[in-house]
C-alpha cells in the first residue's frame, strides 16, 4: 500500500527540531509521497526548497493563505508566477477565502483570491483551495473561474452537504483530514464522506494541525504528522465500507493524477 499526503505544512516551525526525522517515519507508514503546502511568498519559497530535497517524496504548493492576502500586492504577482513555474510545485495555493477568522480583510482576500486564479489558470497547474465560512463569495468566484482551470482541491472538507454539492458540481476534488475522526465535530462528515465519487477524494492530515482526536496513544505534544495519514485512511475507508488496500489505491491513483505527481521507487 501506498499512501499520499496531499496537504502537510511541513515548513511549519514545529518540524524545526526534527524535521527529517518527521519525513522519515512518515515514509516507514508507507506514506510514499507529501505536499508542502505553502501560505505566502517567504513560506511557498521554504516549501519549494524542502521538496528539493526529496526529489519524487515531496512536492510544494505555492501561494498565499487568505489569512495572509493583505499582504499580496500586485508587485508580488510576478514572484509568485515564478515559484508556481518550479517544477517541485504541482498546485496554486493555498489560496481562498476565510471568513471564520477573518485575519486579512475580506476586499484583500476577494483579491488575492481572484489573482491567484488567474495565476494557476495561466500556469497550467491545479488549485489548492482553503474555505471557511465564506461559501456563498467563495463559489461564485470559483464559478467564474473554473472554466480556465485544469482542476483543483477543496482542501481539509469539514462543511455541510450543499458545499459538498457545490464543489462536485465544479468538478473539484475533495480533501478529507483528520476531522473526520473527531466524533463531535466530524459526525456530519461519515454520512458525507461516503457521498464523495471515488474518483475525487484526497487524503490529507494538514500536519502540524489537526491531530485525529481519537488517536491512542496521542503524541504529549499534540503535534499532527504524515504518519498519521493511514489512520485517516482507516476512518475514510471505514465510512465508505471500503477495504485500506482500496482506499489506498484510488486516493494515490487521484493526487497522482491531479497534481501530475512523478513515480516514487519506494
Ligand atoms: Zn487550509
Amino acid at each position: 500500500m501506498q499512501w499520499i499526503d496531499i496537504g502537510a505544512n511541513l515548513t511549519h516551525e514545529s518540524f524545526d527540531a526534527d524535521r527529517d526525522a518527521v519525513i522519515e517515519r512518515a515514509r516507514r507508514q508507507h506514506v510514499v509521497q507529501m505536499i508542502v503546502t505553502g501560505d505566502s511568498i517567504a513560506g511557498s519559497g521554504a516549501a519549494i526548497e524542502l521538496a528539493r530535497q526529496y526529489p519524487g517524496a515531496l512536492f510544494a504548493t505555492a501561494g498565499v493563505h487568505p489569512h495572509h492576502a493583505a499582504q499580496l500586492t500586485a508587485a508580488g504577482l510576478p514572484v509568485l508566477r515564478e515559484l508556481l513555474r518550479q517544477p517541485q510545485v504541482v498546485a496554486a495555493g493555498e489560496c481562498g477565502l476565510d471568513y471564520y477568522r477573518e485575519l486579512s480583510p475580506r476586499e484583500s482576500q476577494l483579491r488575492a483570491l481572484e489573482w491567484q486564479l488567474q495565476l494557476a489558470a495561466e500556469s497550467g497547474k491545479p488549485v489548492f483551495l482553503h474555505q471557511r465560512d465564506a461559501h456563498v463569495d467563495f463559489i461564485a468566484v470559483l464559478r467564474e473561474h473554473r472554466p480556465a482551470l485544469v482542476g483543483g482541491v477543496a482542501h481539509c472538507f469539514t462543511a455541510a452537504a450543499g458545499e459538498l454539492e457545490d464543489y462536485l458540481g465544479l468538478e473539484l476534488s475533495i480533501g478529507i483530514t483528520g476531522w473526520l475522526c473527531d466524533e463531535r465535530r466530524g459526525a456530519h462528515l461519515v454520512e458525507l464522506v461516503p457521498r464523495i465519487p471515488a474518483d475525487r477524494l484526497l487524503l490529507e492530515t494538514d500536519s502540524p494541525y489537526l491531530l485525529p482526536r481519537d488517536l491512542k496513544p496521542k503524541p504529549r505534544s499534540r503535534r499532527n504528522e504524515p504518519m498519521y495519514l493511514p489512520h485517516v485512511a482507516a476512518a475514510v475507508a471505514a465510512a465508505r465500507g471500503e477495504s485500506l488496500e482500496q482506499c489506498a489505491a484510488y486516493t494515490s491513483a487521484n493526487a497522482r493524477a491531479l497534481f501530475a505527481l512523478c513515480a516514487t521507487q519506494s
